[in-house]
């Protein structure tokens, strides 16, 4: 089969690969619906995280099961499935507190820009829908393997509440994302920090009572001014820069909870600052899993429609121009058709 390979630094390409088998007993196989690019593919695209060698890429994926393992036991082949970016037995402590994504037997799933993936401890990972679902819902369904369910996360993290606060910093997929999750969650002001035209016009459409467009200590100082001097009940950092996480801290109002999910590169934190600010901190890679039996219901009740996120559909033959879109930040996000 074609799928897309990474070899360094913006440069990616579509390969002949092994079209993927089932190698364990409890693997399933899966025919991609769709596939994407996700904001952290574009850490190692841009060669800020270096890769030894070139690696299939890809991670967010739902689509209709093919084959499955002999032990597999919850799902069949004809289902549509969604799972996310790491295999998990759903069995184990970790799963069991809700953090799937430091389950014990967790693995990486990786090569989903492809129209085939091989998804470990399928039991555990996939979660079929009741029925298979119309093609419109696709985007929506493949949002909620990442960008919607690690939105979720950050919002769940930073102890979004009825009535509250919240201030998101990102205004990539993830905290637009973030903005729609705190809507549903029931925050009452939402403040975006972006300073893109595009992305603050969907961050409205998604529940932002208003927009922030300065950074650093101006958009601080921006957000104290919204807030009356208090700051932020809840803040998420969806970024993983030294920048976004210090807006982030100083945003947010003392007994304040922060949900960082941005990928951090380079950051580091200052203990007495963290300190006598009283802030709670959480976060991590998402435990998708945990949130998706609920987000498939709100996608099939036609409560949330994250798939607006994908501003660009592209074969996946055109792989590298979707890349570049993101790269150059003229796309939020790309769906790939396999
Ligand atoms: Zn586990």
């Amino acid at each position: 089969m074609q799928g897309t390979v990474l070899y360094g630094p913006h440069d990616i390409r579509v390969d002949e690969l092994p079209t993927p088998a089932i190698l364990e007993p409890t693997d399933a196989v899966i025919s991609l619906s769709a596939s994407c690019i996700c904001g952290s593919d574009l850490w190692p695209y841009r060669g800020i995280q270096p890769i030894p060698q070139p690696v299939p890429m890809g991670h967010e994926y739902c689509g209709i099961v093919e084959e499955v393992g002999s032990e597999v036991r919850s799902v069949r082949r004809g289902q549509f499935v969604i799972g996310s970016f790491f295999a998990s037995d759903n069995t184990c402590p970790h799963c069991l507190a809700g953090y799937q994504t430091s389950c014990q037997h967790r693995q990486y799933v990786v090569g989903a820009q492809a129209p085939y993936l091989r998804v470990p401890l399928a039991d555990g990972t996939l979660v079929p829908t009741r029925d298979v679902p119309g093609k419109e819902l696709t985007p929506s369904f493949l949002a909620l393997s990442d960008v919607m369910g690690t939105g979720w996360f950050a919002a769940d993290a930073a102890n979004v509440k009825p009535g509250g606060t919240v201030v998101v910093v990102g205004d990539g997929a993830v905290g637009l994302l973030g903005v729609l999750s705190a809507k549903q969650m029931g925050a009452e002001r939402i403040i975006a920090m972006s300073r893109h035209d595009a992305r603050q016009a969907l961050a409205r459409e998604f529940g932002a009572t208003d927009i922030v467009v300065e950074r650093g200590d101006a958009g601080v100082e921006r957000i104290r001014e919204l807030t009356r001097g208090v700051g932020a009940d809840s803040v998420l950092e969806c970024v993983g820069t030294q920048e976004a996480m210090t807006q982030a801290i100083e945003a947010t109002r003392p007994g304040g909870s922060i949900g960082y999910v941005g990928v951090p590169h380079g950051v580091t934190l200052d203990g007495a600052n963290l300190f006598y600010r009283h802030v709670r901190l959480l976060g991590g890679p998402a435990p998708v899993r945990r949130y998706l039996p609920d987000l498939i219901d709100r996608v099939f009740r036609g409560t949330i429609d994250p798939g607006k996120v994908f501003d660009l559909v592209l074969p996946l033959g055109q792989v590298a121009e979707g890349y570049r879109a993101m790269d150059e930040r003229r796309a939020i996000k790309t769906l790939l058709q396999p």
